[in-house]
């Protein structure tokens, strides 16, 4: 289960998610009109949920009780992952041991730099020392060993040595994180950053900082498991794993997104409203939050699994490629882009036989990857997978 948090404190320059920040007095309304759209989806049978995350938005924009409130009404599986994304400024002891008592078992502070002129580039307004003072109130709500922090590389102004410096600095946190995702800024239209060419993240750089993130991760003992996250062993974010799976979820509040597999092996995905006004008139008025929805057939399915796959360290089995692939195979391990390797014993992907992955080299050129691997169309065009029952 998704659930979103559509407010924020201030607006960061690079940010074009569906997140306001002068609408927070709409919080509690809000926070009941997700209430009674969880209740609704139990009362038409939701199964209970093996992870739960919030995402924003800033979740810890909500107080304590509102944010526990909704917890309070989401039928979990035993031992379910519950994430919560926190402002590290937000952090303080009193919240997380909240969250904590009612079942948050994973914090995402949103450190993004240590260097100060480098978060102002980016326009956001929390200053480096509030991230050691979030971590300490983690560790002693006991989230300490399974916090996360989010990274961002490309600011115009950040030097190699600045993002350096941010890397070692969350490295040196005491307890340092469980988890760490890295994403390269992205100039979005409609930004601020999209507006200013000037400010646009430049490619080489950002490849640069990507590799000196993954050398130093890896030698400190993270591994990667996705093009843009790192954990130690056991670490790993379950529900992002389902996402990347193409597993099922629903989404909660409004712009939340949900997903349902079909037994004639299509899906539905299908998406709420996406402002908190019409989100609150939706549930007021009774006709449902949702604004949209798409058929996927199996062959766009195939596709998306192929993409979301390749950005993986599971990687994808070579029985699972489009026909005609085997050329393009070749040519991608000799520039040095895909490694193969054996299967392995995991019993989910064992029995599809040899598999590839992406190369260090490889996960900078991942979306040309996938074209090679897809062919001329760019789309799935006819292969094994679509033709087996998975
Ligand atoms: S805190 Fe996150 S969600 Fe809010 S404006 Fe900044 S980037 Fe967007």
């Amino acid at each position: 289960m998704y659930v979103h948090v559509p407010f924020c404190a201030h607006r960061c320059d690079y940010c074009a998610f569906a997140t306001w920040d002068d609408r927070s007095g709409l919080a509690d309304e809000y926070v009941a009109a997700v209430r009674r759209e969880i209740g609704a989806a139990v009362d038409a049978g939701l199964p209970v949920a093996t992870s739960v995350f919030f995402g924003g938005g800033t979740p810890s924009r909500l107080t304590a009780e509102q944010l526990t409130s909704i917890l309070e009404v989401v039928p979990r599986a035993a031992g379910a992952e519950v994430s919560v994304e926190c402002n590290p400024e937000d952090a303080d002891a009193d919240r997380l041991a909240a969250w904590r008592r009612a079942g948050v078992t994973r914090v995402s502070f949103g450190v993004q730099s240590m260097v100060p002129a480098v978060l102002a580039s980016l326009g956001r307004r929390h200053s480096p020392e509030a991230v050691p003072r979030a971590v300490e109130a983690a560790a002693e709500a006991g989230l300490g060993g399974s916090y996360s922090v989010d990274l961002i590389f490309g600011a115009v102004g950040e030097s190699i040595e600045d993002w350096d410096r941010s890397v070692q600095s969350v490295l040196a946190l005491d307890p340092p994180p469980a988890h760490v995702s890295g994403y390269g800024l992205i100039a979005e239209p409609g930004t601020p950053l999209g507006a200013d060419p000037a400010r646009h993240p430049e490619a080489d750089n950002q490849a640069d900082e990507y590799e000196l993130l993954d050398e130093t991760l890896e030698a400190a003992g993270y591994s990667w498991y996705e093009i843009s996250n790192w954990a130690r062993p056991g670490a790993a974010c379950r529900h992002n794993q389902l996402y990347w799976a193409q597993g099922e979820y629903r989404g909660f509040g409004c712009a939340a997104h949900s997903h349902e597999v079909r037994p004639d092996a299509t899906a539905r995905r299908w998406w709420n409203v996406r402002t908190p006004e019409r989100y609150l008139r939706c549930m007021a008025e009774g006709t449902g939050p949702v604004g949209g929805a798409e058929i996927l057939g199996a062959d766009q399915r195939a596709t998306e699994a192929l993409e979301l796959a390749v950005r993986t360290v599971s990687g994808v089995a070579l029985a699972d490629l489009p026909d005609g692939a085997e050329r393009e195979l070749e040519m991608l391990v000799g520039l040095g882009l895909v490694e193969l390797f054996a299967a392995g014993a995991d019993p989910l992907t064992a029995h599809r036989g040899p598999r590839l992955r992406l190369t260090r080299r490889g996960r900078l050129l991942a979306s040309e990857v996938t074209l090679h691997l897809l062919g001329p169309s760019g789309q799935w065009s006819g292969g094994s997978r679509s033709r087996s029952p998975t």
